[in-house]
């Protein structure tokens, strides 16, 4: 494997790693994006923030006690989580592609710290009017809310184009959540938003069956089992290969890859999408990126048997 992971002052996005005395909004201390190359391909990840949510959400088919003592392994409290919010900017060809958008804002969810994309994506010098593509791996808020906050869509480009599986449009006008286990309030926000995505966004959705090849080396792929249409997106270029697996692959999905996530609407197909990309990935050692993941989210895929192992990238900066 060769993937040149790089800092960004070496790419053509033209992005600060500095803070910028006198530039707009709050500074913050803890950097939230990260570049890497893949051959001749740009790659941003972004955080949106952090959503808390309550330890039951990682596993609902787990033995509590169990689920517990994987909290307790990892030095995390029992009784919440905080989920990492990733989204990915790449750059190939004369292309700008945001791959998902965050959450957006509800207040009525509580989960004020994400939702920081439009802020953070100033911070990297990155222009909404520059984005050509949004490619969605799914339609939850957690991944489409961002793109329904007032500025952003009045700075998008009349021609975007956003990239989604044909099935998770379709799945969205009926969907069914009959195999969740969310916190309540949750389903209701995720039909209401993906209702209005739709609405409002209806004209600029290009929607593809199983595959679809975004820009020169982008091709997102679906995968199903979150939700019908979930979908990854694989980089590749000049030897050097990333897959952003979107929520096929949460923290505990390494240890645990058979328990089922409450955001998951077949939990079944779900697991079994993750442990057949989890074994594709260890095979063949390319770089992993995933939604949840904690930032930066880049790392690989390591195998003994039954059992993975995330090993994080070494930070090259
Ligand atoms: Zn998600």
């Amino acid at each position: 494997m060769n993937q040149t992971i790089r800092n960004t002052q070496e790419t053509n996005m033209n992005l600060h790693n500095t803070t910028r005395p006198g530039g707009p909004g709050p500074q913050e201390l803890v950097p939230s994006r990260y570049a890497l190359k893949i051959g001749e391909i740009d790659v941003m990840v972004i955080s949106d923030g952090v959503l808390t949510l309550p330890g039951a959400m990682l596993a609902h088919n787990a033995d509590p006690a169990v689920r517990a003592a994987w909290l307790k392994d990892m030095f995390l409290p029992p009784d919440a989580f905080d989920w990492a919010l990733n989204v990915v900017v790449v750059h190939s060809g004369d292309q700008t592609i945001l791959v998902d958008a965050g959450l957006g804002s509800d207040p009525d969810l509580h989960l004020p710290r994400a939702g920081q994309l439009s802020k953070r994506l100033e911070a990297a010098g990155i222009d909404l009017e520059s984005v050509t593509d949004v490619v969605l791996t799914h339609m939850h808020m957690d991944h489409i809310g961002g793109l329904l906050v007032d500025e952003v869509k009045e700075r998008l480009r009349p021609d975007l184009r956003i990239h989604v599986a044909a099935a998770e449009v379709a799945f969205w006008e009926a969907p069914d959540f009959s195999h969740v286990s969310m916190p309540p309030g949750f389903p209701d926000a995720l039909r209401a938003t993906a209702k209005r995505f739709a609405k409002e966004y209806h004209n600029q959705l290009r929607t593809f069956e199983d595959e679809h090849e975004v820009a020169p080396g982008v091709v997102v792929t679906r995968t199903g089992g979150h939700t019908p249409g979930h979908s990854v997106v694989r980089l590749a270029s000049g030897g050097d290969r990333l897959t952003f697996a979107g929520d096929a692959v949460f923290t505990v999905g390494f240890h645990h890859p058979d328990w089922h996530n409450g955001f998951e609407h077949d939990p079944e197909e779900a697991a079994r999408v993750r442990v057949r990309l989890l074994r594709e990935l260890a095979a063949n050692g390319e770089l992993l990126v995933a939604t949840h993941m904690p930032f930066p989210s880049t790392g690989r895929v390591a195998v003994d048997g039954d059992h993975f192992r995330w090993v994080p990238a070494f930070w090259d900066y």
